[in-house]
């Protein structure tokens, strides 16, 4: 079967058969990865590899620090305020989908946000183009979501922040291509996608963001103690940071993120060749704002709906009903997808129209 989920999303088959080989005995060291001491040296090892490959396949410069933090994505989406929005106590944020709606309700509690651009009165079919933005220049921090999981929505080129640092919940495109960290003040991305299991999310934040949390902010999401603490304020995740050193070194085997986003470009290019060359299905996003992620799509006649996704399960075909926010489908193809998968779905696909068309 193929798992067209949005996250918790598919690992890479040689990770899953890896987990389960080491899972009794993980390094030798006689003990599971989930039953070792965050603090013993078994696990130090682990969490230092994690972080070693993770810079190596980003690029992430020395003056960035890398943290593993909890609570998933939505956490940061009160932990960026409580950390960054302590000059002016203003931030400006982009509306370009439902995650980024999410991340400006939460900030509101803690700041006063500017919508600094708004693709929901085109229906979150592009971004807005440069001369469009009306940013707040005195705001702490600029807020985007490069990749809008549920719209199917990415920017093809990032704003100009005067200067500002650029925070970037990366959640469902983080390692699907190479990036320049260095365009980022911060970036955020929770790990159920392209990362590992689902509760860690994984933070970048170059070093002079570090200067400390508003008073009142619990210590969890104090970025600077964290930092401090090498992600272990509490007891962490291991699990789940473990086997996500395991998919960072699959991504390295590889060929690391240009060899991904190759990949990532075929079989994309492939499911929107799919749906434009139909009228039975459509995606309403502009072409050069199509996530390479996530691809929602929606039938000519939405009463085929259920049925579309009862015989795609009954073909092996998991998972392709859309966010329940806007209904139709969406097929999901994050790294861990290999091309066979999306074929598949498109032969499926072009069964289906031959069959209901
Ligand atoms: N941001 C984006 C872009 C997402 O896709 C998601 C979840 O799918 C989230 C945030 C929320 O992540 P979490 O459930 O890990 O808090």
């Amino acid at each position: 079967a193929w798992n067209f989920s949005a996250g918790p999303a598919m690992l890479p088959t040689a990770v899953m058969e890896r987990i389960a080989e080491e899972l009794p005995d993980t390094n030798g060291s006689g003990m599971s990865a989930m039953e070792m001491s965050h603090r013993g040296t078994a696990f130090q090892a682990i969490a230092q590899a994690t972080e070693a490959d993770l810079r190596d396949l980003l690029d992430v410069p020395d003056d960035y620090r890398v943290l593993f933090l909890q609570g998933g994505a939505t956490a940061l989406f009160a932990t960026l305020p409580l950390n960054l929005a302590n000059g002016s106590g203003r931030a400006d944020y982009i509306h370009s989908g439902h995650w980024s709606g999410k991340a400006i309700a939460e900030a509101r509690r803690y700041c006063r946000v500017n919508v600094a651009g708004d693709c929901e009165p085109r229906g979150f079919s592009r971004v807005p183009e440069a001369g469009e933005y009306r940013m707040d220049p005195a705001a702490d921090y600029v807020h985007i979501t490069p990749n809008e999981t549920i719209h199917g929505l990415r920017f093809p080129e990032l704003p100009e922040t005067g200067g500002r640092p650029l925070v970037a919940d990366y959640s469902s495109a983080i390692l699907s291509e190479p990036l320049d960290v260095r365009d980022y003040g911060l970036i955020y991305a929770g790990a159920q996608k392209n990362i590992g299991p689902a509760g860690l999310c994984l933070v970048i934040v170059r070093d002079d963001l570090l200067t400390g949390a508003r008073e009142d902010t619990p210590s969890l999401m104090d970025l600077r103690a964290q930092a401090q603490a090498g992600s272990m304020l509490n007891t962490p995740p291991t699990f789940a940071w473990y086997v996500a050193g395991l998919v960072f070194q699959w991504l390295k085997e590889q060929g690391g993120l240009a060899v991904m986003a190759e990949r990532n470009r075929v079989k994309a290019g492939l499911l929107y060749q799919a749906i434009d060359d139909s009228d039975f299905y459509r995606n309403p996003v502009a072409a050069e704002c199509r996530s390479l992620m996530n691809v929602p799509f929606f039938l000519a006649d939405p009463q085929l709906e259920g049925r579309f996704k009862q015989e795609a399960a009954e073909a092996g075909l998991l998972n392709l009903g859309g966010h329940r926010a806007i209904g139709g489908l969406r097929a999901s193809i994050y790294n861990a997808m290999p091309l066979e998968g999306v074929k598949a779905l498109v032969g499926f696909m072009n069964d289906f129209e031959r069959r209901y068309g």
